[in-house]
């Protein structure tokens, strides 16, 4: 920009544009000459004037109508204009204001007159250029210093968030992420950062806390249990976790203080640290809220600003991401801790078993074995047997219980019933340790609707859970009492006792309190899982108290009581068999050539013709010629499966009469409907005891009476095809 401003002089005889010429020389700008309305017109389209000098009498396009083209066009609508004309009569015609002309001048002008008026407008539009360059320059400045800054803060918040994820990727340790992301917030967003981490049940959140000691000073960290609180900050932070939306929290006149006075959380040393404003953010991750973020300033009045929340909020965000990354990785170590140590201690009391069989079985081969002894070492036998069944039992029904595969047969039943029935079970446990066993019932029936059988369990758990853990000749109880709409059941004993931070863990899978005591009673520690899966299907809940070591426990179940339900229709009493259980053709087919052979073993001794095959092919040719009345068939078989034998023995005519039963390692209800339909009439699941296996047979020798015939043919021994 010149220094000198332009005023545009327009006159159709130059003899007048040289006398306004030099009139105006003496202001010393830049005086621009035109001769007509349309020369004018071009020089307002070029440049800027700070005035213009129209003469009103032009040929053509007089002054008026170049005035309203001047006026028309924007860039030049704001110049202003004096009109010279001979005759003020002209400028009174409304004509010439309504154009917009500042002034007039008569002609012929007298020079200091038109000096003075056009350097008003001269003087008028220096100012406005200069004022206009000022603010320009001004605007211009303060853009550079804004955009300075804003990359500078764009800048520390990438720095920031760059720091903030080495902090928070660079472990999976839940602790160590805790304290990194507390420290992280001081002292960029706030002076006290804390997080609140509610992964467990929230009354046992713990606080990881970091403040700086006044400005500028060392930042410190600590974590401090959650209890210690402040009421109003505890609330809101109970709030951010249910609802998972961040909030601002304002300072009381006095600002919020961190917990309440003389409630210093035990174990942390940090201050009573005064908050003033500040926010919190929920650390939220795969639809979870774990935990939250607390920003605040210390003593301050300021709410944080929008661009300190959307940070806050940012960091909130990644590090919910790193948290929960850490914590399935802590789970997963965890189960497989879990696994592995369940592996280790299933081998170890499969295996217990085993030592003992194998040395009766050394003994009874000795030819000096006396009676005495035999009979000894077949009890041992049969005793550690029954207890590899029941662990295997155990572990199966674990499996089906806690994954819902299993299907209560509600009964409304007198408790008394089954109480009587599980104590019968529990009675050789209670009795081998010589227990004082106390039992109190209620003085009227209280009816209860149950699985027989599975509640039975449950009870023969808890009994032998206590006759276990108590020493021998310990005092064991189980008493009933009537509350309400309830009944509680209470086994309690005066044994080993749970310490208190293990009791809200006796329930959990595969859990024992110790692994090192003498455990040839032990189980898997997973009865107490059952128990409490079982009673929760029977809508009671089971709890466990004790008093700490040796000094007992207590087992109480909750259930409700049943309304009694129309009494049954009689059943009939089942005829006892008239005469003693005829001979009966059994085939037994197994590629377990010791199961096979054994089983057929145990019923030819009760004279049943039994033939025994290894596989598929061979069962059927021994089928054609024997024409069994029952066959037992291993599902699991090579060549042909159990499955696809029964198929093959359905479609001979000779097998009409003939029962088919199969035997499996499994007892899921989809096995028994595959066996149903591939023609089998019962279903048993290994080991068969051999009482179950008898009865079976007996019992179908009642409904289908073996005839004569064939008990004339039967030879009653075993025979084995290969
Ligand atoms: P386990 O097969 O080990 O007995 P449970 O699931 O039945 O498994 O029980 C889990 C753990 O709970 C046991 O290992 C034992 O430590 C503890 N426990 C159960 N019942 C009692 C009791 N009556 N007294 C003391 N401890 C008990």
């Amino acid at each position: 920009m010149t220094d000198r401003v332009n005023i545009l002089i327009v006159d159709d005889l130059p003899e007048k544009l040289l006398s306004l010429q030099a009139v105006l020389d003496e202001l010393g700008q830049n005086l621009v000459l035109a001769h007509s309305g349309r020369e004018a017109l071009r020089y307002v389209m070029e440049r800027d004037f700070a005035v213009i000098l129209l003469d009103v009498n032009m040929p053509g396009m007089d002054g008026f109508e170049t005035a309203a083209l001047i006026r028309q066009r924007k860039r030049s609508a704001h110049i202003p204009i004096i009109f010279i004309t001979a005759f003020s009569d002209d400028m009174h015609t409304a004509r010439g204001y309504s154009l917009g002309a500042v002034d007039y001048i008569l002609s012929p002008v007298v020079p200091e007159v038109l000096r003075t008026k056009v350097g008003v407008f001269v003087d008028l539009y220096v100012i406005r250029a200069t004022a206009e360059r000022l603010a320009e320059e001004r605007i211009e400045l303060a853009r550079a210093q804004a955009d300075r800054a804003a990359a500078e803060k764009a800048t520390r918040r990438s720095q920031f968030l760059a720091e903030a994820s080495r902090v928070l990727g660079g472990s999976l340790n839940l602790s160590s992420i805790l304290t990194g992301l507390s420290r992280l917030v001081v002292p960029l967003l706030g002076d006290v950062g804390a997080v609140l981490w509610a992964d467990e049940a929230p009354e046992q959140a713990q606080i990881f806390l970091a403040w700086r000691q006044g400005d500028g000073g060392e930042i410190h960290d600590r974590p401090a249990p959650r209890a210690a609180l402040h009421g109003e900050l505890a609330d809101a932070v109970a709030l951010t976790l249910r609802d998972s939306r961040s909030r601002a929290f304002g300072p009381e006149p006095a600002g919020v203080p961190l917990w309440a006075e003389g409630a210093a959380p035990e174990g942390c040393s940090a201050p009573q640290l005064v908050l003033g404003h500040g926010a919190l953010f929920p650390l939220s991750a795969r639809g979870r809220t774990l935990g939250v973020l607390l920003v605040a300033r210390e003593n301050s009045a300021t709410p944080l600003a929008e661009n300190e929340r959307d940070l806050a909020q940012d960091l909130a965000n990644r590090a919910a991401v790193a948290l929960d990354n850490a914590r399935l990785y802590n789970n997963i170590q965890e189960a497989d801790r879990r696994k592995n140590d369940f592996l280790a201690m299933l081998a170890h009391e499969l295996r217990n078993p085993l030592a003992p069989i194998r040395n009766a079985i050394h003994l009874l081969r000795h030819p000096s074995a006396q009676p005495a002894q035999q009979s000894w070492a077949y009890d041992l036998i049969d005793r550690q047997v029954q207890h590899l069944v029941r662990l295997v039992d155990d572990l199966l029904d674990v499996a089906r219980i806690t994954r819902g595969k299993i299907q209560l047969q509600l009964e409304t039943l007198d408790l008394a019933h089954v109480i009587a029935s599980a104590v019968e079970a529990s009675r050789p446990f209670l009795e081998a340790r010589q227990h004082q066993f106390v039992l109190s019932k209620t003085p009227e029936a209280v009816l209860v609707r149950v699985d027989r059988t599975r509640f039975a369990q449950v009870l023969t758990n808890l009994l032998n859970n206590a006759a276990k853990y108590t020493p021998k000749e310990g005092r064991i109880e189980l008493a009933v009492e009537r509350v309400g709409a309830e009944v509680l059941i209470r086994v309690r004993d005066n044994g080993m006792g749970i310490p208190a931070e293990m009791l809200e863990h006796v329930f959990d899978m595969f859990f024992q309190v110790s692994r090192s005591l003498d455990r040839s009673e032990g189980g898997l520690g997973i009865g107490l899982t059952m128990v409490h899966r079982l009673v929760q299907m029977h809508g009671g809940e089971v709890r466990a108290f004790s008093e700490g070591a040796n000094l007992g426990s207590e087992f109480v179940i909750r259930l409700p009581v049943a309304k009694p339900s129309p009494a049954p229709a009689p059943t009939p009493i089942a005829a006892e068999p008239s005469a003693a259980a005829a001979t009966c053709r059994v085939l037994v087919v197994d590629d377990n050539r010791d199961a096979a052979q054994s089983m057929a073993l145990v019923l030819t001794q009760i004279e049943h013709d039994t033939r025994v095959a290894f596989d598929g092919p061979s069962a059927l040719a021994v089928c054609e010629v024997f024409q069994p009345h029952v066959a037992i068939l291993d599902i699991g078989l090579p060549l042909m499966d159990g499955y696809e034998l029964a198929r093959q023995i359905r479609k001979k005519t000779w097998a009409a009469g003939t029962t088919l039963v199969a035997v499996t390692g499994y007892g899921q209800e989809s096995d028994k409907l595959r066996a149903e339909t591939a023609g089998f009439a019962h279903h048993l699941v290994k080991p068969v005891a051999p009482a179950v296996l008898l009865k079976l047979i007996a019992d179908l020798q009642r409904q289908q009476p073996v005839n004569a015939e064939s008990k004339k043919n039967a030879s009653g021994g075993a025979v084995f095809a290969e």
